[in-house]
């Protein structure tokens, strides 16, 4: 049985280690290989605890969290930035639609998971699973976007809050 999304935030907030508004708050839960944070949205799908803690406190999810402190367990909101495109126009022409799925990328994710895919052999090895967890996606959705097989996945627009 699903639990109500409500108890995500308590839960989250179980897993890692509070300090001073200027300090990082540690990530004492799970950890995926890229040494983020991995949370389960209970009812929606997994995210890396930063990103979480970002879309809690700010109610959006932009294309890349940051940390201002280079810690990547910190899930201090105060820590965590935007992630901005290095040309925004042209992401914005190349954001388009594509027909069918349910997976929203942006255009900016989508070069990252193709610049950032390591490709294993016969289904292993790789980090296709890794950057599942990161972008949030399952992992065949993540071989299709990195060998040009996307044809069933659509861009948003990350400000409207869809990662
Ligand atoms: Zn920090």
């Amino acid at each position: 049985m699903a639990k109500p999304k409500a108890d995500n935030r308590a839960r989250f907030l179980q897993k890692f280690t509070m300090a001073g508004p200027n300090d990082c708050w540690l990530w004492t839960g799970k950890t995926i290989n890229s040494g983020y944070g991995y949370f389960w949205v209970e009812g929606t799908k997994h995210m890396t605890a930063h990103r979480y803690a970002f879309l809690q406190a700010y109610g959006y999810l932009p294309t890349v969290v940051r940390h201002s402190c280079d810690v990547k367990l910190c899930v201090n909101p105060a820590h965590l930035l935007p992630g901005t495109s290095k040309d925004n126009s042209q992401d914005m022409a190349s954001r388009h639609r594509m027909g069918g799925g349910n997976v929203k990328l942006t255009a900016a994710q989508v070069e990252e998971i193709r610049r950032r895919f390591v490709s294993g052999s016969h289904g292993r090895g790789g980090n296709r699973r890794q950057l599942a967890l990161e972008f949030g996606v399952d992992s065949k959705h993540i071989w299709r976007i990195a060998t040009g097989r996307a044809g069933d996945y659509r861009i948003t627009d990350p400000k409207r809050g869809v990662a």
